[in-house]
């Protein structure tokens, strides 16, 4: 019932003709065949008018990266949620690591930017995970359970919520955790959504799995139990690559 989500996150990545070029691989791939996947593409702010037009018409979801709390205001450099939607936004992504580390933020602040989505009609895909040194120290579910508390909002709902278990030390490293280790933080992930908001949400919300995905690891990964999807950094900069990984649900 839980439908397999492949997100790509392009983080600070992509000027206009590459950008274009990408979506419309992915948009003429979609367009071709009904999958069983939803694909979620996640591009710069500048890039969304112009990725948006590209994906119209194909079924590829089009989010943005971040957020801000407030519906508008005094607040440079910041994007609303309501800007995103009317911008043609289904999603966006709060609390990614690097949000966290390069911003600070806060759990109450990812929370108040999941709330911020959710007001706008947006769904938010909610990060969390842990450092290597807390995995060192033998706190990944500590953290893991933390950040579930603290950031996703009352309000949570399986359709408007996705939560991205990204174990910080696997971004961008070519490392991940082992399958079993995968599942295991997923199905406590689960069983912690589900304290805060109950049995039946937690069943029906996707958790998905980031960093470090790609073809050679996708299959494995996304056939856990638990694991819903994945939150794609580096391989969804190739549309090759990108569609392989939703190929393999
Ligand atoms: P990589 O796939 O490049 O490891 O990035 C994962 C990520 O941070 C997605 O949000």
């Amino acid at each position: 019932e839980r439908r397999i989500l492949i997100a790509g996150n392009w983080k600070m990545n992509g000027l206009g003709a590459d950008g274009g070029e990408l979506a419309g691989a992915l948009a003429a791939r979609m367009k071709a065949a009904p999958q069983p996947f939803e694909m979620l593409v996640c591009p710069p702010f500048t890039l969304l008018s112009r990725v948006g037009e590209t994906l119209s018409g194909s079924a590829i979801l089009l989010g943005g990266q971040d957020c801000h709390a407030q519906v508008s205001g005094a607040h440079t450099g910041d994007i609303s949620a309501a800007m995103l939607k009317d911008a043609g936004c289904a999603a966006v992504i709060v609390g990614h690591s690097e949000r966290r580390t390069d911003h600070g933020e806060s759990d109450a602040q990812v929370k108040a930017k999941a709330e911020a989505a959710h007001g706008a009609g947006l769904m938010a895909v909610i990060c969390i995970g842990e450092t290597e040194q807390e995995r060192d120290r033998g706190q990944t579910l500590d953290v893991n359970a933390r950040q579930v508390a603290g950031s996703l909002p009352d309000g949570a709902t399986a359709a408007n919520t996705v939560v991205a278990y990204e174990p910080v030390w696997a971004i961008g490293t070519g490392r991940t955790p082992s399958a079993d280790e995968v599942q295991e933080v997923h199905a406590f992930i689960r069983a912690e959504i589900a304290k805060k908001l109950g049995a039946d949400i937690a069943g029906g919300m996707r958790i998905l799995y980031g960093g470090s995905m790609k073809p050679g690891n996708a299959r494995e990964l996304l056939g856990l139990a638990d694991v819903d999807g994945g939150l794609i950094g580096g391989a969804s900069l190739k549309s090759e690559d990108f569609w392989a990984i939703g190929e393999s649900c």
